[in-house]
């Protein structure tokens, strides 16, 4: 992934923590089963009270809003993440395929 993508994750990630934080909209499915995943996870590591990926370098509150942010190890709660995705996405494509 080029930087543009890196950049336009970390925008969502932060933009979704900052909206769950004040509560603005509904809270993001998959952030706390995400955030539990990395605490119990050896990659993970701590700057004060902050969570962080030491593999991809993000900060986790962020990164588990960010929908198209995967773990780079694929992790449970990330995968479940990462597949609805993918069905969202597809399901996308296939209504654009019905317009023809
Ligand atoms: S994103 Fe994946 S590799 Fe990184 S700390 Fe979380 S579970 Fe571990």
């Amino acid at each position: 992934m080029g930087c543009c993508g890196k950049v336009g994750q970390i925008v969502d990630g932060y933009t979704r923590l900052v909206t769950d934080t004040v509560r603005i909209t509904r809270r993001y499915e998959f952030a706390d089963s995400c955030i539990r995943e990395c605490q119990k996870c050896d990659k993970r590591y701590w700057i004060a009270r902050s969570l962080w990926c030491s593999l991809c370098k993000c900060f986790v509150p962020a990164a588990a809003r960010a929908k198209d942010k995967n773990c780079p190890l694929d992790k449970p709660a990330w995968k479940k993440k990462r597949l609805k995705r993918e069905q969202e996405l597809l399901k996308t494509t296939n209504k654009g395929d019905n317009n023809d």
